[in-house]
């Protein structure tokens, strides 16, 4: 049903102009205000991975809340290339930067693992739309002189697709605890890499609590393979004192 999809949204991008998706102004995926919310150094800690920390783009709020809900669960996926580039230039410069002491070859280098998500996420919006995300991500890292791949090496495993229907942020990190699973060629490919000196960085759309980043670098490392950072597009903010 793509193609059913690909025309109706031709039909409307002739008959609808589209308008931001943050804040609706005309004639544009990203205004100029809301991409400025994506531009931002925001670092949540996240122990038990090398750097101690995940970095973020923005803060889940507002409008940057509206553009995110959009492309995740509206169908806005033009919004794709706007926060693949937020997030493809925050991470180059961290890698160039504080990463740098990292990277054992001295030669720039990024694996990108995006987080899984449910089947049913999957089926209901039509794609796997971290992947997506994640393969813009690395495409900006290498416009920016950076080698980077994409390693789709985790997965929610068939045991728990079955039981993914309950919401709630507590049922997801129950659901994670034993979902999380590593796809078997990815995660060769994944352990070459890393032991060739790049950069393990997991990424993922929104950080709440960081339980679902840190049971996908918990599964890593269990398999041999130890995440230097995550990276999420905008983090949930800080609880009121
Ligand atoms: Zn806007």
């Amino acid at each position: 049903m793509g193609w059913f999809r690909d025309w109706l949204m031709a039909i409307r991008d002739v008959l609808l102009p589209r308008g931001c998706a943050g804040c609706d102004e005309p004639d544009a995926v990203l205004c100029g205000a809301c991409s400025r919310l994506f531009s931002m150094d925001l670092v949540r800690p996240l122990p038990g991975i090398i750097s101690g920390i995940c970095l973020c783009c923005a803060d889940y709020d507002a409008e940057a809340r509206q553009a995110i809900l959009a492309w995740k669960d509206h169908g806005d996926e033009e919004c794709v290339g706007e926060f693949g580039r937020a997030m493809g230039d925050r991470l180059a410069r961290w890698v160039v930067g504080d990463g740098r002491a990292l990277m054992e070859s001295g030669h720039p280098a990024v694996a990108l693992v995006p987080v899984p998500s449910s089947l049913s996420s999957i089926r209901r919006r039509g794609r796997w739309h971290m992947e997506g995300l994640a393969r813009v991500v690395g495409k900006r890292l290498r416009d920016s002189g950076i080698d980077a791949i994409v390693v789709p090496a985790i997965s929610l495993d068939r045991r728990m697709r079955r039981s993914v229907e309950v919401g709630g942020r507590r049922g997801r990190a129950r659901r994670m605890d034993g979902g999380v699973s590593l796809v078997e060629p990815q995660r060769d490919v994944l352990r070459r890499s890393a032991r060739s000196g790049a950069c393990v960085c997991v990424v993922d759309d929104i950080v709440t609590t960081g339980e679902t980043m840190r049971r996908c670098c918990r599964t890593l490392r269990e398999a041999g393979v130890d995440v230097d950072v995550a990276m999420a597009l905008a983090r949930t903010p800080p609880p009121m004192p």
